[in-house]
């Protein structure tokens, strides 16, 4: 039974690897075998293209009546649990060269074989650093590239995907003619699905005033909705107002799933590593030049950085009610040795800071002042001693709980909390 996946055909301004689902559907006699999948990367790799996304499709010959899982022109797209083995009938490299950008930083990848791939190459494609070439000799299949081989990971990675807590995603696209220019998605639909439907997560962040259901580069998509359950994304696509497109499709995938995130020491993480580090705050936080919120956490006398960039946005204030010596696990990548990007923390108990001042005199209830280093507090009136300060508790500003970045700074791979928490 064929099973494809393709990484990386889209480049920083256009395409979306997704896209070509809908040209293999349009061009193959077979049927789509499970959901397609769609597979997101390691985001701390540099060389990451837009999306970081591979896609995964299982073909097939469709037996039963299958579950509709899109729309391709008026055609349904169903998806079967039951299916006879058949070969391939189109040559998918043709359509990968046929829709690329022709960009010397895309690498577009197919890789197709009979059986899945070990699951051990998608985990260490979505939270590590992982050399193409050692990849090519250990993976089954047969795998054909454009710009060098480096996009055997996701392709292999998407094809060896288990689907642990899937979520899924329907994506609308626009026919060819349609990528370029200005695109009409409401934006109160988005809020209305952000406000509503509480299966859906990541559509609309109010506080910025971003609409993320709607890609803001040239693509062949017009906009995406993420949610928990595939039937129900299918009856919210009609809540959508927006221009007219041809062709939808949902998605299982690992967005939202924390795939990434790995409880890793200090001591353990590597550059581009996704990782989860438990700690108590030594120093910070403290402001840093370009809006960057910064502090530091220890644990077993490992020291790492924890930095919050700008475009987390209100996230940063948030963090900066941290004190010395509160116990913290901090969620992110290490986009640099020795700091850690967060992307989402848990607060996991406050340190009490105290601060001593003068105590009020019995006599006259006013503020005593301090008597040099040793000498503890004196009545400025009536000449009165005290060896004992007041002892006060700050107030903290933040709770133990688990705190995230807003959703214009949210990666594709972070779980939302409103998902629940699994790591
Ligand atoms: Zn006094």
């Amino acid at each position: 039974m064929p099973i494809i996946g393709i990484d990386d055909t889209d480049s920083k301004t256009e395409m979306c690897t997704t896209y070509l689902t809908i040209e293999i559907l349009k061009n193959s006699n077979l049927d789509l075998i499970g959901f397609p999948k769609l597979v997101r990367l390691n985001p701390n790799i540099p060389l990451k293209t837009r999306g970081n996304a591979a896609i995964s499709l299982t073909l097939g010959r469709g037996e039963g009546k299958g579950t509709l899982v899109g729309r391709i022109g008026k055609e349904e797209v169903r998806s079967f649990k039951k299916y006879r083995e058949e070969k391939l009938d189109i040559d998918v490299m043709t359509l990968i060269e046929r829709f690329s950008p022709k960009d010397k930083d895309t690498n577009p990848a197919l890789l197709t074989t009979s059986e899945k791939n070990s699951e051990g190459f998608y985990w260490d494609a979505v939270s590590e650093f992982v050399d193409y070439k050692k990849i090519i000799e250990r993976v089954k299949g047969e795998f054909s590239s454009i710009n060098g081989q480096i996009g055997i990971v996701g392709a292999n990675a998407a094809v060896s995907w288990p689907g642990v807590n899937p979520t899924y995603e329907l994506i609308a696209y626009l026919d060819r003619d349609k990528w370029s220019g200005e695109h009409f998605v409401d934006d109160s639909s988005s809020m209305y699905i952000e406000s509503s439907l509480p299966d859906t997560f990541d559509s609309f962040d109010f506080r910025n005033k971003y609409n993320a259901i709607r890609p803001t580069t040239k693509t062949p998509v017009l906009f995406g909705i993420r949610g928990t359950d595939p039937t129900r994304l299918i009856q919210y696509e009609n809540y959508v107002k927006s221009e007219p497109y041809s062709s939808y499709i949902v998605y299982e995938t690992n967005q939202g799933t924390d795939d990434h995130l790995i409880e890793r020491s200090i001591g353990e993480t590597r550059l581009y590593n996704s990782a989860i580090i438990r700690g108590f705050v030594t120093s910070g936080p403290v402001w840093e030049r370009g809006g960057v919120l910064c502090f530091s956490i220890e644990m077993n006398k490992e020291e790492i950085k924890a930095v919050a960039l700008e475009p987390t946005k209100e996230f940063r204030t948030l963090l900066s009610k941290l004190r010395k010596g509160d116990e913290v696990r901090v969620y992110g990548g290490i986009t640099r040795v020795g700091f850690i990007n967060v992307e989402k923390i848990q607060v996991v108990s406050l340190s009490k800071i105290t601060e001593i001042r003068p105590p009020l005199c019995h006599e006259c209830k006013t503020r005593m002042e301090s008597v040099g280093r040793s000498g503890g507090f004196r009545c400025r009136k009536c000449g009165a001693r005290s060896r004992t300060g007041e002892v006060r508790v700050e107030e903290r500003e933040i709770a133990p709980g688990y705190y995230e970045v807003p959703i214009i700074a949210r990666r594709h791979l972070a779980r939302p909390i409103k998902l629940g928490i699994i790591k």
